[in-house]
C-alpha cells in the first residue's frame, strides 16, 4: 500500500532522513518510533506530499507521489504534528471547509455525521475550536483526516500533550480505524506503538535501525530484567546477599528509605526470572519483602533485545558471516546507546517517557 524507497531529505548540509526504505501492506498499523529529532515528521511530511524529498521515491497505492501528487494525496488522510486547525471556526465550519478543500464526493451531511460519531465530537460541533480542550482539538484534527475516507491514514505523534485518559481514547480510536485502513503512526513512546501497532519501525538520526513485528518487540519486553525491590532488613547484609545471589548480575541500594526498609535496584541474568527465588531467599533470611516493581525497559534495552534475537536467529541458521555480523551488532549497539541518550534528552522536555 505504501512503498518508500531510498528516501533522503537534506536540510542544507544536514541530512535529516538518510536513505530509508520500508513498505506497509494494506491493513497494517505500523508504528514509526524514534526519539525527538530522529526524522519522523520529516518522513511523514514527505510521505504526504507536504515536503519534497532530496532523493528516493514514495508510492501510495501504486501511485508515485512525485509524478502524481494530487491522486496520491487523495489516498491519504494526514494528522500532522500541529494539526492545521482554524481556531476561530466552529467544528462544523471547519469540517465543511475541509470537505470542500478535499473535493469530497460523499454525501456531505451523512459523511460528516458519521465521522463525528466515530471520533466522538458530535456534541461539540457548534463550538469554536479555540474553546475546545486539547483532546477534542486532536479529535477534530483526526476527523479532518478521515474526510473522503482515504485508505491510508498517517498520524504524527497523535497523543502528544494529551492527558492519560485522552491518550487511551485516541489510541482506541486509532486501533479501530486500523480495522479498515492502513495506518502509520509516529511516536517517541514505546508503549504507544506496542499498544496499537502490528509492526514497529525504529528510526534514529535519520536511519532505520529496526523493523520488527510488535510481538517480537513484546517478547523482548517480557524478558524484563530490572526490578526495584523494597526489603526490610540490614542494608549491608541485604545488599551483599543480592550481589552474591546466582541469577542476579547487578544490585545497588537506592537512596530511598522507608522505616527499616531500603529499596534496591537489581538486574537479573538474561533469561532468568529471579522473582520467586528471591522471595523464598528473603523469607528464609527473615527479611520481609515489602515491594517489588518491574522497571520499564528503555528503548535501548528493547533494541538490544531485538538485535540479540536476530543474531541468535542468524547463528541458528549457521550463518558463516557471523564475524561481520558481530561487527554490525557492535555498531547497532552504539546506535542503541545514542538512542538512549537522545531519548533521555527528549525526556527532559517531555513527561511521556518511554517506560
Ligand atoms: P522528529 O519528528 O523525529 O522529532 P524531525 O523530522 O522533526 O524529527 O526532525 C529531524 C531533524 O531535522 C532534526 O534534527 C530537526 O532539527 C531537523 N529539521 C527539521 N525540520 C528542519 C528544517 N525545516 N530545517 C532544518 N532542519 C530541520
Ligand atoms: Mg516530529
Amino acid at each position: 500500500m505504501i512503498k518508500i524507497d531510498h528516501l533522503v531529505k537534506n536540510y542544507g548540509n544536514f541530512c535529516a532522513v538518510d536513505d530509508i526504505s520500508f513498505s506497509v501492506e494494506a491493513g497494517e498499523i505500523v508504528g514509526f518510533l524514534g526519539p525527538n529529532g530522529a526524522g519522523k515528521s520529516t518522513t511523514m511530511n514527505m510521505l504526504t506530499g507536504y515536503l519534497s524529498s532530496s532523493a528516493g521515491s514514495i508510492s501510495i497505492a501504486g501511485i508515485d507521489i512525485l509524478e502524481n501528487p494530487l491522486e496520491a494525496k487523495k489516498k491519504i488522510g494526514y494528522l500532522p504534528e500541529q494539526p492545521p486547525l482554524y481556531l476561530d471556526m466552529t467544528v462544523d465550519e471547519y469540517l465543511n471547509f475541509a470537505y470542500e478543500l478535499k473535493d469530497c464526493k460523499y454525501n456531505r451531511q451523512k459523511h460528516l455525521d458519521e465521522i463525528c460519531n466515530v471520533v466522538k465530537i458530535s456534541d461539540v460541533r457548534k463550538r469554536l475550536i479555540k474553546n475546545l480542550s486539547k483532546g477534542y482539538k486532536q479529535r477534530v484534527g483526526i476527523a479532518q483526516a478521515l474526510i473522503g475516507n482515504p485508505p491510508v491514514i498517517i498520524f504524527d505523534e497523535p497523543t502528544i500533550g494529551l492527558d492519560p485518559k485522552q491518550i487511551i481514547e485516541i489510541r482506541n480510536l486509532i486501533r479501530n480505524l486500523g480495522r479498515d485502513h492502513t495506518v502509520i503512526l509516529s511516536t517517541h513512546i514505546l508503549q504507544e506503538v506496542q499498544a496499537v501497532c502490528d509492526r514497529i519501525v525504529i528510526i534514529n538520526k535519520g536511519k532505520i535501525v529496526a523493523d520488527e513485528k510488535t510481538e517480537n518487540i513484546s517478547r523482548a519486553i517480557e524478558n524484563n530484567r530490572r526490578f526495584n525491590v523494597k526489603i526490610s532488613g540490614p542494608q549491608r547484609e541485604v545488599l551483599a546477599m543480592l550481589k552474591s545471589k546466582p541469577g542476579i548480575v547487578y544490585a545497588e541500594v537506592l537512596a530511598e528509605r522507608d522505616g527499616d526498609a531500603y529499596t534496591y535496584m537489581i538486574e537479573s541474568e538474561a533469561g532468568i526470572d529471579i522473582r520467586k527465588n528471591l522471595f523464598y531467599t528473603l523469607a528464609e533470611k527473615n527479611w520481609p519483602l515489602i515491594g517489588m516493581e518491574a522497571l520499564g525497559m528503555s528503548l535501548e534495552d528493547i533494541f538490544i533485545g531485538i538485535v540479540d534475537k536476530s543474531d541468535e536467529r542468524r547463528s541458528l541458521r549457521g550463518d558463516k558471516t557471523n564475524k561481520s555480523r558481530h561487527g554490525k551488532a557492535a555498531l547497532e549497539n552504539q546506535i542503541a546507546t545514542d538512542i538512549m541518550k537522545n531519548t533521555r534528552d527528549a525526556q527532559k522536555n517531555d513527561t511521556d517517557i518511554i517506560k
